[in-house]
């Protein structure tokens, strides 16, 4: 059956609150000669689809402005480039810097990976953003290393419940903070060795008496994605040498508590993170060494996809709503074909 020239895709009528997106029509995307184009099963929801709806998080140059930055589906059409690579048929799963929330999508190979054995088209829809997110931030940014001790916030977050179960099939130690108390079970029954519910008090002591628990000056590593509010208690509890990766700065991004005193004798690392706007090569790479060692895992139960609620595309609204009242334990995903 050949491909149609238009498809259905979640559109936007301006900037801002949820009744701004609607379901609309929009032209199925002409693919490059290294692209492959995938008919969408389902895609998933992140947070940064509700910032870019609120206009807050544009798309890179040159990339679709339709949201969406994962998802599962068919190949339907190969790329010159491509062929050898990939075939129509295909049951894959993607990477995207835009235009998930859509029948169609276009995919640069370097992004897309085979679905693993005995996953679903919905689960699959969950893991390229927040694995290949949490992954590189432990990997490639954190280096992360077997015995490290590692602090994970927003543990129940998409990137966290994909983080905590990485860094513990790394052999990491994992401590993390969550925000309600069947967050903190949750993060405990994904493998955390210790998780602090922050709303209950300063959670930096318990963390501190955790680290030294374990005969450590503090932490290894911290991954996470709050910034402002936890900048102070992050330099308390880091280790001498200690690697501080940020991903996100959901209580602001301003670090005025940042002391460089604590980092130069703490002989600290701080990096900052972004995926969606990394060059084609390195997100080849990113997904050519999480496809070797962290793929097979999903295939032996070691990593789970963490699904917490699926809605069809009709109800995108509530889907950003309930991840916006901060209600998401693990992932939204959204079915186009049910
Ligand atoms: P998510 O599933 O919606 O989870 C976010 C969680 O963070 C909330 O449920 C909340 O959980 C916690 N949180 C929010 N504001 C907080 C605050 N001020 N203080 C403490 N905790 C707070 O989000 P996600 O999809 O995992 O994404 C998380 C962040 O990472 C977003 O900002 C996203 O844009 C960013 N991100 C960055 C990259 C990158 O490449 N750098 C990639 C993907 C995502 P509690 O109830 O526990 O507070």
């Amino acid at each position: 059956m050949s491909t149609p020239t238009k498809m259905k895709a979640v559109l936007l009528k301006d900037f801002g609150d949820f009744e701004k997106m609607y379901i609309g029509e929009a032209s199925v995307p002409k693919i490059k000669d290294d692209e492959v184009l995938v008919k969408v099963h389902a895609f998933g929801v992140n947070r940064a689809d509700t910032m870019q709806r609120k206009g807050q998080y544009p798309p890179p140059p040159g990339v679709t402005d339709i949201m969406g930055l994962e998802a599962s589906g068919e190949i339907v059409e190969v790329g010159s480039e491509a062929v050898g690579k990939w075939q129509s048929g295909d049951k894959v799963m993607v990477l995207v810097a835009g235009g998930g929330y859509a029948e169609y999508v276009a995919v640069h190979t370097g992004s897309v990976m085979k679905i693993p054995d005995g996953i679903s088209m919905i689960d699959a829809a969950g893991i390229p953003e927040t694995f290949l997110t949490a992954y590189q931030g432990l990997r490639f940014v954190g280096h992360i290393k077997k015995h490290d001790l590692v602090l994970i916030h927003a543990g129940a977050s998409g990137v966290g419940t994909a983080a905590i179960q990485l860094a513990k099939l790394f052999g990491a130690k994992v401590a993390t903070t969550a925000g309600s108390n069947e967050k903190i079970a949750y993060c405990k029954k994904l493998g955390a060795d210790k998780a602090v519910n922050y709303k209950h008090g300063p959670w930096a002591g318990t963390m501190k008496e955790f680290a030294r628990e374990l005969n450590k000056d503090g932490f290894d590593l911290i991954y996470e994605s709050i910034g402002k509010d936890y900048v102070e208690a992050n330099q308390d509890v880091i280790g001498i040498d200690g690697r501080w990766v940020v991903y996100s700065a959901q209580s602001g991004a301003s670090a005025d508590k940042l002391s460089l005193a604590v980092l130069m004798r703490k002989r600290l690392t701080l990096s900052g993170t972004v995926l969606r706007a990394r060059p084609i090569d390195y997100k080849t790479s990113l997904v050519k060494e999480f496809d070797d060692e962290a793929l097979p895992a999903f295939v032996d139960g070691r990593l789970k996809v963490i699904i917490d609620k699926t809605w069809p595309m009709e109800k995108i609204i509530d889907a950003h709503k309930y991840m916006e009242d901060n209600l998401t334990m693990g992932k939204i995903v959204i079915t186009v074909i049910s």
